[in-house]
């Protein structure tokens, strides 16, 4: 079974604030280290149902040095293969090629979830809300319309209570859920033990291997419209190239024949 594991940090168990994920910021060595870990537990428990192809694609944009590459690499767990450096969205071999599930570790609520910790869409700064054709979608969305482009289906989603109620309401019911933590506030959360949820996690990722779920892929209706709400009027202008069109001051919008066309166009490439 050849799966693709895409990891983030907020949703990571342990991780309730932003100088955890930040490269430079004084957690922030904690923060990798934690990821890393979770990250290991998946890829055990996934090699010891028999799985042989693993990738991991680090999916955490931490700025300064580390976007990308948060992940520690001596403490990678054998099994897998491992993608860093590599821009947010921007690796999809593994999805072109063919591979049988996805599975997002580490992932959090879309902007303006209040008890989603460390909740935002793609930036926290510039980046009001995001729409799949005018329903309200963040980044767990957005990962899996990618997936669904190529026809796969996403087969688990970890993160805190909010991340995953979001995960069975854009993906459905079958998709399954770890929550490793319930948000209070965006920067306050009941957790579990680290230890625990990699227990959890190891034979999560056991489960999944040797008995998936039977998950749609989730295929946003085509053509596809996405819609980008800026904080500020400012921001607009790094979108204002090709067929995006300015809806008002601070929102800019593209339609494309699918999601994949419509995302590449959004960003310019
Ligand atoms: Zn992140």
């Amino acid at each position: 079974m050849r799966l693709m594991i895409w990891v983030d940090a907020e949703g990571i168990s342990g991780v309730v604030n932003w100088s955890q994920v930040l490269s430079g910021r004084s957690d922030y060595q904690e923060g990798r280290l934690l990821m890393t870990k979770e990250v290991n537990s998946f890829v055990r428990g996934a090699r010891r149902a028999g799985s042989t192809a693993l990738t991991v694609v680090d999916c955490h944009g931490a700025g300064g040095d580390h976007s990308f590459r948060n992940l520690i690499p001596e403490l990678l767990e054998e099994g897998a293969e491992y993608v860093l450096g590599a821009r947010w969205t921007s690796y999809r071999r593994p999805l072109e090629e063919g591979c049988d599930g996805a599975v997002f570790i580490g992932f959090h609520a879309r902007a303006g979830i209040p008890d989603g910790v460390l909740s935002h869409t793609v930036s926290g700064d510039r980046w009001l809300n995001f729409y799949i054709n005018g329903q309200p979608c963040g980044e767990i969305a957005i990962c899996a319309a990618l997936c669904g482009h190529y026809q796969v289906p996403v087969l688990m989603v970890t993160g805190d209570v909010a991340a995953c109620e979001e995960a069975k309401q854009a993906l459905g019911e079958s998709v399954r859920t770890l929550a490793v933590k319930k948000g209070l506030s965006r920067s306050s959360a009941v957790c579990l033990p680290p230890h625990q949820v990699w227990q959890k996690m190891e034979e999560m990722a056991y489960q999944i291997v040797s008995d998936p779920p039977k998950v749609a892929p989730f295929r946003p209706s085509e053509p596809t419209t996405l819609t980008v709400e800026l904080t500020q009027p400012e921001f607009v202008r790094d979108f204002l190239h090709g067929p995006v069109r300015r809806v008002n001051e601070r929102t800019v919008e593209v339609t494309g024949e699918n999601f994949l066309d419509a995302w590449k166009v959004l960003w310019g490439a």
